[in-house]
């Protein structure tokens, strides 16, 4: 009962600390006991003088009281606490008889009481309320020394401190159950607060623990789907490679070259989406090797040059003299960066220009930063969607996804290939007046070498008189290797799982081996470490090329780790395949 009284006159433990309550109760029970002392003195028939400053103070005690209730002790409110507690406990000392009377006593009293209510830190303010207020008393003492006495009646003084030590009484009372109820409450706070954090810090492990489990589920069903997917698609490039080859008819040869165009399309797609997911993991690795600007160049123009010419473009790819030939960095990177922008541009443009301009922005002894720019003609894109258009799945609007198809995932992963090669990529466009995009990467001056670009075979057969271990087990893509190799002019052994491919190994040593990665029995993997092994003591050095449907980093590690000298993914490009083996030969 008395403890409910209590919280409502100090506030609850929720809404305040416990000084907070100590001093909302302190000027509750001052606010009382000054309404109090001015009754008693228009009672008493006392000067009318005092009633009205008693009375005042009490008014502003209560006002106070209700400040601090609503607002707390905030800069205002703290302050004018502090100067209405100076003035009266200076009145009080002054009333009981000055500091010749029963004032040291109480100023020690008041200084005791205050220190062990409030925190530490609050006890110089404590000290220095009382000690002023003790000065403030002397003051007017000497000045006023009749006051005092004219007060300090008999009967009056008797009452006076029959209030002061019921105020007392109350305030201590209160003061101490408050301090009990508000130790238990705070307790049951903090363990509630404490039982809260340890719920939230199980959810949070859980969750973590769920969104690694989902994360390696996610590259595990990315690995497992792109194999999947590769290899029958493995197939159907190979095969239409294979019968454009074999002297199709007019007619057939349409068939065919559509077949063979949405097969490359599927593959780009899938590629997008597991190189999307591959950033996404952090798993992006880029190579440094030597290539040479103009080959680069060169390719990308094969690659764009028939689209733009069946749609009227203009096409136009330049290096600048300045920009050194042959550089260092990931060629194939840079390759599909600049893919991404120029089939974007061809794709926006409808009879006009693209141009891709390179030139040198800086030099650095052997660091150079080259600027790529892509500039189209076409129908540009609209100012308020160049912010996210880096984003993934952004189209202009969904009226691009049917007149050009496509899946937004293209200028994500491009950002993202250049932001880790440390470069930077920036787009200028105007609605219906073409786009530039500028790309700036950091690259290594290589040493020239010579150009392989004139070295692409043009012979009818290429391997004519090499011997190929061809280790695979998936009938299909046995077929589709078989009859590539073999137009080739090679000579082919097939073993359908890794212990085959080292004993045919050991029966005849062949000039190149392709080796799948997957298969039952034995890997891929552990077929070259084997392989690897015994060469070492017969001073032997195999070329082994991997055949991988995995587009995933870990795998790509483990096949240079093993020993192995290059990998080809599936589907494999003829012309790749064909330039990996002659690099080996
Ligand atoms: P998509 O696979 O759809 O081409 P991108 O990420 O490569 O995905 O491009 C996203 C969108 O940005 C495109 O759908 C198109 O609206 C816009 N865009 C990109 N390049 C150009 C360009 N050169 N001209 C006009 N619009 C472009």
């Amino acid at each position: 009962m008395l403890v409910r009284l209590f919280n409502a006159l100090a506030g609850s433990a929720h809404a305040f600390s416990i000084h907070a309550r100590i001093l909302n109760m302190t000027l509750f029970v001052t606010t009382f006991f000054t309404a109090l002392l001015s009754a008693q003195s228009v009672v008493e028939g006392l000067d009318p003088m005092l009633s009205i400053i008693v009375g005042s103070l009490s008014v502003v005690f209560a006002c106070l009281y209700f400040f601090a209730r609503v607002r707390g002790y905030n800069r205002i409110v703290t302050p004018i606490f502090i100067a209405i507690g100076l003035i009266s406990i200076s009145g009080l000392y002054f009333l009981s008889d000055g500091i010749n009377g029963d004032v040291p006593p109480y100023f020690v009293f008041s200084c005791i009481l205050g220190v062990s209510l409030v925190k530490r830190k609050y006890y110089p303010y404590i000290i220095a309320i009382n000690a002023l207020s003790f000065v403030a008393c002397y003051m007017l003492e000497t000045t006023f020394p009749e006051a005092i006495t004219s007060y300090a009646t008999d009967e009056l003084r008797h009452r006076q401190i029959l209030y002061a030590t019921t105020a007392l009484t109350i305030f201590s009372g209160a003061a101490f159950a408050l301090f009990k109820n508000n130790y238990d409450g705070e307790r049951q706070i903090v363990r509630k607060q404490n039982l809260e954090l340890q719920r939230t810090h199980q959810n949070l492990i859980r969750a973590k623990n769920e969104a690694e489990k989902a994360g390696q589920a996610k590259s595990e069903f990315l690995s497992t789907m792109s194999h999947e997917i590769r290899t029958p698609l493995n197939a159907v490039i190979g095969m239409s490679y294979i019968l454009q080859e074999e002297d199709p008819r007019p007619d057939q040869l349409e068939n065919l070259n559509i077949l063979k165009f949405s097969a490359e399309n599927l593959l780009s797609l899938i590629n997008d989406v597991l190189d999307y997911s591959k950033i996404e993991a952090g798993k992006v690795v880029f190579e440094e090797a030597e290539f040479h600007l103009d080959e680069l160049l060169h390719s990308l123009e094969q690659a764009h040059s028939l689209k733009a010419e069946e749609k009227g473009v203009r096409l136009s790819l330049k290096r600048a003299e300045s920009v050194p030939q042959v550089l260092i960095g990931d060629s194939t990177r840079v390759t599909q960066i600049l893919n991404n922008l120029l089939s974007n541009a061809v794709k926006f443009t409808e009879d006009g220009s693209v141009d891709l301009n390179i030139t040198l922005k800086d030099r650095h002894q052997d660091q150079v930063r080259v600027i790529f720019t892509v500039v189209d003609s076409g129908i540009g894109i609209a100012e308020e969607r160049q912010g996210d258009i880096f984003e993934i799945f952004t189209q202009e609007d969904n009226s691009t996804t049917r007149k050009f198809g496509g899946t937004g995932l293209g200028l994500a992963i491009t950002r993202q290939l250049v932001e880790l090669m440390d470069g930077k990529i920036s787009l200028q466009s105007e609605q219906g007046n073409g786009s530039t995009f500028r790309v700036e990467l950091p690259l290594k001056v290589g040493r020239a070498f010579e150009s392989s670009a004139n070295q692409e075979s043009t012979e009818e057969k290429p391997l004519a008189g090499k011997y190929i271990l061809l280790a695979e087990d998936n009938p299909v893509n046995v077929i589709v290797a078989e009859k590539i190799l073999s137009k080739w002019g090679a000579e082919i052994n097939v073993a359908k799982n890794g212990a085959e491919a080292v004993t045919s190994w050991e029966e005849r040593k062949p000039d190149v081996v392709l080796m799948d990665l997957r298969m039952p029995e034995m890997s891929g993997i552990e077929a070259t470490a084997i392989i690897r092994e015994r060469e070492s003591g017969a001073g032997l050095r195999t070329p082994i090329i991997a055949l991988t449907a995995s587009a995933m980093l870990d795998e790509q590690n483990e096949i240079f780790t093993v020993g192995m000298d290059e990998y080809v993914s599936k589907p494999f490009n003829p012309a790749e395949l064909l330039g990996k083996i002659n690099k080996h030969l």
